[in-house]
C-alpha cells in the first residue's frame, strides 16, 4: 500500500527527566512522534531503523494507527538511546546520553510502494539517511521538509547543507537556526536559509510558538497557553508530523495552507507536552484537536 506522506527519522528509546517527572527507555524518536502526530490525518509510510531490542507490539500499534512499517528494517544490534533532562525553563532539552546504536551504520532502503508519495518529511536523524532517502525519491515532484537539531549541525554541516538545498520547507528551532547560519537574528537567519533554496522556513520557538518565513511573507503564531506543561520531548517531532500529516491529507501546499497546517501542528503538539513522553499524544483523537485549534483561533483574533 502506498503512503499519503513518507517519514523519516529516528525511532528510539527515550529516558526523559523533567521537573515533573522521569521515564526509562520509552518509546521516542522522532520519526515515532511524527508519524503517530501525522496519522491523525494522513496515512504515514515510516523509514526508520530499530535494533533486535525493539518490540513488536510498538510496531503492532503503529499499524493498527494506520501507520505503514514496511520501511522500518530490524537490524542486528541496540535501538537508537537517547537520555534528556529538562529544568523549569523547559524550552531547552539537554541532552545527556546519545547512543545512536543501529542508527551508526543505517543505510535506508526506501520501500518500492514509498517512491510515488507527493509528500516527505524528513524528520531529524542523520542528514546522510536524509540525502540517501532524497535520493530513492522522485523528489523533485515532492512536497519534502526536513528537521534537524544541534549535534548534525555540529558534526555533518555540509551533508545537512546538501539535503536543505533539496527541499520545499526547512524546520529549525530558535536555538539551531541561529547556530547553523552563526547569525544571532532569527527573521535575518531564516532569510539566509531561504536563498539556499526552501520555500519556506518554520522556525519553532518552543512555548512562544512558531514563524512561517517565505519570501514576501511571515506568518506567526503563539504555542497554545497550557498551565500544565510535563514534557516537551517531541513538541517539535509532533509538531511536524502534523503540520506534514495536514498539508498531506489537503495536498496544498499554498503559504495559506501551511499557516493553518501549523495551527493544527500548534494544537497536537500542546497536548503532547502535558503527559511524560507520548503517552497523552497516543490518546488524543481528531476531535479533541479540532477542538483546541478552534481555541487556537479564539486567542489569536484581535480584530
Ligand atoms: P523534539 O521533538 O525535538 O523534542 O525531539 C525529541 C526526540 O528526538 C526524542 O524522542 C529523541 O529520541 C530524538 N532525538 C534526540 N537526539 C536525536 C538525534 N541526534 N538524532 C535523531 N533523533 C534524536
Amino acid at each position: 500500500m502506498a503512503p499519503d506522506l513518507v517519514i523519516v527519522g529516528s525511532m528510539a528509546f527515550d529516558s526523559i527527566k523533567t521537573p515533573f517527572g522521569k521515564v526509562e527507555k520509552t518509546l521516542g524518536g522522532a520519526a515515532t512522534y511524527a508519524s503517530i502526530a501525522a496519522s491523525l490525518f494522513a496515512k504515514p509510510g515510516v523509514v526508520s531503523v530499530v535494533g533486535k531490542d525493539f518490540p513488536e507490539e510498538h510496531l503492532e500499534f503503529m499499524r493498527n494507527r494506520g501507520i505503514l512499517t514496511d520501511g522500518i528494517e530490524i537490524a542486528d544490534g541496540k535501538t537508537f538511546h537517547w537520555a534528556g533532562a529538562y529544568e523549569y525553563d523547559m524550552n531547552e532539552a539537554h541532552t545527556l546520553k546519545t547512543d545512536l546504536n543501529v542508527l551508526e551504520n543505517f543505510s535506508p532502503n526506501v520501500p518500492e510502494s514509498f517512491r510515488d508519495a507527493k509528500f516527505v518529511f524528513l524528520g531529524n536523524t542523520d542528514p546522510r539517511v536524509q540525502l540517501s532517502v532524497i535520493e530513492q525519491m522522485d523528489i523533485e515532484n515532492c512536497f519534502a521538509a526536513l528537521d534537524t537539531m544541534n549535534l548534525w549541525i555540529r558534526i555533518s554541516k555540509d551533508t545537512l547543507t546538501a539535503a536543505i538545498k533539496k527541499v520545499n520547507a526547512v524546520f529549525m528551532n530558535d536555538a539551531e537556526i541561529r547556530m547553523y547560519t552563526g547569525t544571532p537574528n532569527i527573521v535575518k537567519a531564516a532569510k539566509e536559509v531561504l536563498k539556499l533554496g526552501p520555500e519556506f522556513v518554520i522556525v519553532k520557538k518552543g512555548e512562544h510558538g512558531s514563524l512561517l518565513f517565505s519570501e514576501d511573507d511571515v506568518f506567526a503564531t503563539p504555542a497554545y497557553p497550557l498551565e500544565n506543561v510535563v514534557d516537551p520531548t517531541g513538541a517539535g517531532d509532533s509538531f511536524e508530523g502534523s503540520t506534514m500529516g495536514w498539508i498531506a491529507k489537503t495536498n496544498d501546499t499554498r503559504e495559506s495552507n501551511l499557516r493553518k497546517a501549523m495551527i493544527f501542528g500548534t494544537a497536537v503538539a500542546s497536548f503532547n507536552a502535558e503527559q511524560l513522553g507520548m503517552s497523552k499524544l497516543i490518546e488524543i483523537t481528531r476531535e479533541d484537536v479540532d477542538e483546541r485549534v478552534e481555541l487556537m483561533r479564539r486567542i489569536t483574533r484581535f480584530d
